[in-house]
Protein backbone atom coordinates (compact mmCIF):
# COMPACT_ATOMS: atom_id res chain seq x y z
CA UNK A 1 0.00 0.00 0.00
CA UNK A 2 1.44 3.09 -0.80
CA UNK A 3 0.56 5.12 2.53
CA UNK A 4 1.54 2.08 4.49
CA UNK A 5 3.51 3.73 7.54
CA UNK A 6 2.51 7.25 6.55
CA UNK A 7 1.41 9.48 9.97
CA UNK A 8 -1.71 10.85 9.10
CA UNK A 9 -4.15 12.90 11.31
CA UNK A 10 -8.06 13.03 11.20
CA UNK A 11 -9.55 15.93 12.78
CA UNK A 12 -13.29 15.00 13.82
CA UNK A 13 -12.60 11.39 13.90
CA UNK A 14 -14.34 9.97 16.92
CA UNK A 15 -17.60 9.28 14.54
CA UNK A 16 -19.40 10.03 11.35
CA UNK A 17 -17.22 10.67 8.11
CA UNK A 18 -13.76 11.16 10.31
CA UNK A 19 -14.44 7.44 12.02
CA UNK A 20 -14.84 6.47 8.33
CA UNK A 21 -12.24 8.18 6.79
CA UNK A 22 -9.80 6.79 10.56
CA UNK A 23 -10.96 3.37 9.50
CA UNK A 24 -9.91 3.55 5.96
CA UNK A 25 -6.24 5.40 6.32
CA UNK A 26 -5.47 2.85 8.65
CA UNK A 27 -6.64 -0.01 6.52
CA UNK A 28 -4.28 1.12 4.17
CA UNK A 29 -1.32 1.05 6.01
CA UNK A 30 -1.37 4.22 7.68
CA UNK A 31 -0.78 4.92 11.52
CA UNK A 32 -3.69 7.75 12.36
CA UNK A 33 -4.34 9.86 15.24
CA UNK A 34 -7.86 10.72 15.73
CA UNK A 35 -8.50 13.67 16.97
CA UNK A 36 -11.91 14.93 18.24
CA UNK A 37 -13.01 16.93 22.13
CA UNK A 38 -15.23 13.96 22.74
CA UNK A 39 -12.69 11.58 24.26
CA UNK A 40 -14.47 8.55 24.64
CA UNK A 41 -15.77 8.50 20.97
CA UNK A 42 -11.89 9.24 19.64
CA UNK A 43 -10.92 6.66 22.07
CA UNK A 44 -13.55 4.12 21.07
CA UNK A 45 -12.32 4.65 17.57
CA UNK A 46 -8.60 4.38 17.99
CA UNK A 47 -9.12 1.28 20.56
CA UNK A 48 -11.33 -0.39 17.37
CA UNK A 49 -8.30 0.32 14.97
CA UNK A 50 -5.57 -1.06 17.34
CA UNK A 51 -7.66 -4.09 17.69
CA UNK A 52 -7.91 -5.04 13.98
CA UNK A 53 -3.90 -4.34 13.91
CA UNK A 54 -3.36 -0.90 12.87
CA UNK A 55 -1.28 1.92 14.99
CA UNK A 56 -3.96 4.50 16.25
CA UNK A 57 -4.01 7.53 18.67
CA UNK A 58 -6.39 9.37 20.59
CA UNK A 59 -5.59 12.69 20.86
CA UNK A 60 -8.41 15.23 22.54
CA UNK A 61 -7.98 18.19 20.64
CA UNK A 62 -10.80 21.67 19.76
CA UNK A 63 -9.67 23.09 16.60
CA UNK A 64 -11.18 26.21 17.98
CA UNK A 65 -8.29 26.97 20.36
CA UNK A 66 -5.01 27.51 18.58
CA UNK A 67 -3.20 25.86 21.50
CA UNK A 68 -5.05 23.02 21.31
CA UNK A 69 -4.31 22.20 17.39
CA UNK A 70 -0.27 23.07 18.13
CA UNK A 71 -0.58 20.46 20.88
CA UNK A 72 -2.53 18.32 18.99
CA UNK A 73 -0.27 18.23 16.11
CA UNK A 74 2.77 17.74 18.92
CA UNK A 75 1.70 14.80 20.61
CA UNK A 76 1.06 13.26 16.84
CA UNK A 77 4.39 13.84 15.92
CA UNK A 78 5.66 11.94 19.24
CA UNK A 79 3.06 8.91 18.02
CA UNK A 80 3.53 8.87 14.53
CA UNK A 81 6.78 10.93 13.68
CA UNK A 82 6.13 12.99 10.31
CA UNK A 83 2.36 13.81 9.81
CA UNK A 84 2.17 12.83 6.47
CA UNK A 85 -1.34 13.34 5.73
CA UNK A 86 -3.99 15.41 7.15
CA UNK A 87 -7.30 15.32 6.63
CA UNK A 88 -9.10 18.85 8.16
CA UNK A 89 -12.82 16.97 8.71
CA UNK A 90 -13.92 18.56 11.81
CA UNK A 91 -16.73 20.68 11.07
CA UNK A 92 -20.38 22.20 12.58
CA UNK A 93 -23.19 23.04 11.00
CA UNK A 94 -25.96 24.72 11.96
CA UNK A 95 -29.31 26.35 10.90
CA UNK A 96 -30.86 30.02 10.65
CA UNK A 97 -31.78 32.16 8.18
CA UNK A 98 -29.22 35.45 7.88
CA UNK A 99 -31.62 37.68 8.96
CA UNK A 100 -31.16 36.59 12.06
CA UNK A 101 -28.26 34.48 11.89
CA UNK A 102 -26.65 35.59 15.18
CA UNK A 103 -22.86 37.27 15.16
CA UNK A 104 -21.76 34.66 17.91
CA UNK A 105 -23.21 31.53 15.63
CA UNK A 106 -21.70 33.27 12.71
CA UNK A 107 -18.39 33.46 14.42
CA UNK A 108 -18.59 29.48 15.68
CA UNK A 109 -19.10 28.20 12.21
CA UNK A 110 -16.13 30.38 10.91
CA UNK A 111 -13.99 29.60 13.97
CA UNK A 112 -13.97 26.03 13.71
CA UNK A 113 -15.20 24.86 9.80
CA UNK A 114 -12.81 27.41 8.37
CA UNK A 115 -10.01 29.17 10.84
CA UNK A 116 -9.71 25.35 12.53
CA UNK A 117 -9.07 23.85 8.78
CA UNK A 118 -6.69 26.31 8.34
CA UNK A 119 -4.69 26.58 11.52
CA UNK A 120 -4.20 22.47 11.32
CA UNK A 121 -3.69 22.97 7.49
CA UNK A 122 -0.76 25.63 8.66
CA UNK A 123 1.09 23.61 11.23
CA UNK A 124 1.79 21.01 9.22
CA UNK A 125 2.39 22.41 5.54
CA UNK A 126 6.09 23.30 6.37
CA UNK A 127 7.00 20.04 7.31
CA UNK A 128 5.19 18.75 4.01
CA UNK A 129 7.25 21.18 1.94
CA UNK A 130 10.62 20.31 3.70
CA UNK A 131 10.52 16.56 3.26
CA UNK A 132 8.28 16.61 -0.06
CA UNK A 133 5.63 14.77 0.59
CA UNK A 134 2.29 15.22 1.77
CA UNK A 135 -1.61 14.68 1.76
CA UNK A 136 -3.60 17.56 2.58
CA UNK A 137 -7.70 16.61 2.50
CA UNK A 138 -10.07 19.10 3.46
CA UNK A 139 -14.19 17.72 3.58
CA UNK A 140 -15.83 20.64 2.76
CA UNK A 141 -19.38 20.09 1.51
CA UNK A 142 -21.86 21.44 -1.34
CA UNK A 143 -22.16 23.80 0.44
CA UNK A 144 -19.07 25.04 -0.52
CA UNK A 145 -19.94 24.89 -4.01
CA UNK A 146 -23.76 26.71 -3.80
CA UNK A 147 -26.17 28.42 -1.18
CA UNK A 148 -28.98 27.88 -0.16
CA UNK A 149 -32.24 28.98 2.54
CA UNK A 150 -30.70 28.75 6.12
CA UNK A 151 -27.38 27.87 5.52
CA UNK A 152 -25.79 31.19 4.94
CA UNK A 153 -23.30 31.06 7.51
CA UNK A 154 -22.44 27.25 6.85
CA UNK A 155 -21.96 27.89 3.62
CA UNK A 156 -19.68 30.39 3.44
CA UNK A 157 -17.56 28.64 6.24
CA UNK A 158 -17.05 25.78 3.50
CA UNK A 159 -17.51 28.26 0.58
CA UNK A 160 -13.69 29.73 2.95
CA UNK A 161 -12.72 26.26 3.12
CA UNK A 162 -12.31 25.39 -0.86
CA UNK A 163 -10.79 28.53 -1.29
CA UNK A 164 -7.92 27.88 1.50
CA UNK A 165 -7.68 24.54 -0.44
CA UNK A 166 -7.29 25.98 -3.72
CA UNK A 167 -4.62 28.73 -2.79
CA UNK A 168 -2.39 26.59 -0.98
CA UNK A 169 -2.68 23.69 -3.49
CA UNK A 170 -1.14 26.20 -6.22
CA UNK A 171 1.77 27.27 -2.92
CA UNK A 172 2.73 23.55 -2.66
CA UNK A 173 2.29 22.70 -6.21
CA UNK A 174 6.13 22.93 -6.82
CA UNK A 175 6.81 20.61 -3.13
CA UNK A 176 5.27 17.29 -3.71
CA UNK A 177 2.44 18.30 -1.42
CA UNK A 178 -1.20 17.96 -2.51
CA UNK A 179 -4.06 20.05 -1.12
CA UNK A 180 -8.04 18.93 -1.88
CA UNK A 181 -11.40 18.58 -1.01
CA UNK A 182 -14.39 16.42 -0.86
CA UNK A 183 -17.74 18.05 -1.31
CA UNK A 184 -20.47 15.33 -0.20
CA UNK A 185 -24.01 16.41 -0.20
CA UNK A 186 -25.92 14.92 2.86
CA UNK A 187 -24.06 11.98 4.36
CA UNK A 188 -25.84 9.52 7.06
CA UNK A 189 -23.53 10.49 10.31
CA UNK A 190 -24.91 12.27 13.72
CA UNK A 191 -24.75 15.63 11.95
CA UNK A 192 -27.51 14.72 9.55
CA UNK A 193 -29.71 13.03 12.10
CA UNK A 194 -29.53 16.88 13.84
CA UNK A 195 -30.22 18.14 11.12
CA UNK A 196 -33.64 16.11 10.56
CA UNK A 197 -34.31 16.43 14.01
CA UNK A 198 -33.94 20.53 13.83
CA UNK A 199 -36.24 20.52 10.73
CA UNK A 200 -38.84 18.20 12.99
CA UNK A 201 -38.44 20.70 15.84
CA UNK A 202 -38.79 24.26 13.59
CA UNK A 203 -41.51 23.18 11.15
CA UNK A 204 -43.63 20.30 13.48
CA UNK A 205 -43.14 18.14 10.36
CA UNK A 206 -42.70 13.94 11.05
CA UNK A 207 -39.07 12.84 11.43
CA UNK A 208 -40.19 10.46 7.92
CA UNK A 209 -40.88 13.75 6.09
CA UNK A 210 -38.24 15.75 7.10
CA UNK A 211 -35.52 12.97 6.04
CA UNK A 212 -37.55 12.67 2.66
CA UNK A 213 -37.44 16.59 2.47
CA UNK A 214 -33.18 15.90 2.53
CA UNK A 215 -33.20 12.97 0.09
CA UNK A 216 -35.17 15.28 -2.42
CA UNK A 217 -32.59 16.86 -2.69
CA UNK A 218 -30.78 14.01 -4.03
CA UNK A 219 -31.33 12.67 -7.56
CA UNK A 220 -30.11 9.30 -5.97
CA UNK A 221 -32.96 9.58 -3.13
CA UNK A 222 -30.34 8.50 -0.52
CA UNK A 223 -28.00 9.65 2.20
CA UNK A 224 -24.63 8.92 0.89
CA UNK A 225 -22.46 6.38 3.46
CA UNK A 226 -19.40 7.84 5.38
CA UNK A 227 -17.58 5.01 4.15
CA UNK A 228 -18.25 6.39 0.26
CA UNK A 229 -16.84 9.77 1.51
CA UNK A 230 -13.85 7.71 3.27
CA UNK A 231 -13.14 6.27 0.11
CA UNK A 232 -12.64 9.05 -2.21
CA UNK A 233 -10.39 10.51 0.68
CA UNK A 234 -8.02 7.96 0.95
CA UNK A 235 -7.99 7.95 -2.69
CA UNK A 236 -6.79 11.50 -2.69
CA UNK A 237 -4.25 10.58 -0.15
CA UNK A 238 -2.77 8.02 -2.26
CA UNK A 239 1.08 7.99 -3.59
CA UNK A 240 -0.95 7.46 -7.29
CA UNK A 241 -3.39 10.98 -6.41
CA UNK A 242 -0.01 12.65 -6.82
CA UNK A 243 -0.79 15.36 -9.46
CA UNK A 244 -4.69 15.69 -8.15
CA UNK A 245 -4.36 19.09 -6.73
CA UNK A 246 -6.40 21.98 -6.15
CA UNK A 247 -9.73 19.44 -6.84
CA UNK A 248 -12.86 18.85 -5.38
CA UNK A 249 -14.47 15.82 -5.38
CA UNK A 250 -17.95 16.04 -4.87
CA UNK A 251 -20.12 13.40 -3.95
CA UNK A 252 -23.53 14.35 -4.49
CA UNK A 253 -25.32 11.51 -6.36
CA UNK A 254 -25.32 14.05 -9.44
CA UNK A 255 -27.03 16.71 -7.39
CA UNK A 256 -25.04 20.12 -8.65
CA UNK A 257 -23.84 18.90 -11.79
CA UNK A 258 -28.24 18.14 -12.90
CA UNK A 259 -29.18 21.83 -10.86
P1 LIG B 1 -20.60 14.70 12.90
O1 LIG B 1 -21.26 15.75 13.69
O2 LIG B 1 -21.21 13.37 12.83
O3 LIG B 1 -19.07 14.58 13.38
C1 LIG B 1 -18.31 15.74 13.45
C2 LIG B 1 -16.95 15.44 14.05
O4 LIG B 1 -16.25 16.69 14.19
C3 LIG B 1 -17.06 14.84 15.43
O5 LIG B 1 -16.03 13.92 15.66
C4 LIG B 1 -16.91 16.05 16.33
O6 LIG B 1 -16.44 15.65 17.59
C5 LIG B 1 -15.87 16.84 15.55
N1 LIG B 1 -15.83 18.24 15.94
C6 LIG B 1 -16.84 19.14 15.95
N2 LIG B 1 -16.42 20.31 16.45
C7 LIG B 1 -15.09 20.14 16.75
C8 LIG B 1 -14.11 20.97 17.32
N3 LIG B 1 -14.37 22.22 17.68
N4 LIG B 1 -12.87 20.46 17.48
C9 LIG B 1 -12.58 19.19 17.12
N5 LIG B 1 -13.48 18.35 16.60
C10 LIG B 1 -14.72 18.83 16.43
O7 LIG B 1 -20.40 15.26 11.44
P2 LIG B 1 -20.14 14.54 10.03
O8 LIG B 1 -19.32 13.34 10.20
O9 LIG B 1 -21.41 14.48 9.32
O10 LIG B 1 -19.30 15.71 9.34
C11 LIG B 1 -17.90 15.69 9.20
C12 LIG B 1 -17.51 16.80 8.26
O11 LIG B 1 -18.19 16.62 7.02
C13 LIG B 1 -17.90 18.20 8.73
O12 LIG B 1 -16.88 19.11 8.37
C14 LIG B 1 -19.17 18.50 7.95
O13 LIG B 1 -19.36 19.88 7.78
C15 LIG B 1 -18.87 17.79 6.66
N6 LIG B 1 -20.04 17.44 5.88
C16 LIG B 1 -21.05 16.70 6.43
C17 LIG B 1 -22.16 16.38 5.69
C18 LIG B 1 -23.31 15.60 6.24
O14 LIG B 1 -24.34 15.51 5.57
N7 LIG B 1 -23.20 15.00 7.41
C19 LIG B 1 -22.27 16.82 4.29
C20 LIG B 1 -21.14 17.57 3.81
C21 LIG B 1 -20.08 17.86 4.59
P3 LIG B 1 -16.67 16.48 18.94
O15 LIG B 1 -18.03 17.11 18.86
O16 LIG B 1 -16.51 15.44 19.98
O17 LIG B 1 -15.57 17.49 18.96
Amino acid sequence: MSIDGRGAVVTGGGRGIGAAVARELALRGARVVVAARSTDEIDAVATALRSGGADAWAARCDVSQPDSIASLLERARRHVGDVDILVNNAGIATAAPIATLELAEWTRLWTVNATGTFLTMQGVLSGMVERGWGRIVNVASIAALRGARYIGGYAASKHAVLGLTRSAAAEVAPHGVTVNAVCPGYVDTPMTDATVANIVEKTGMSEQDALDAILATSPQRRLILPDEVAASVAFLCDESAGSINGQTIVLDGGAISSH
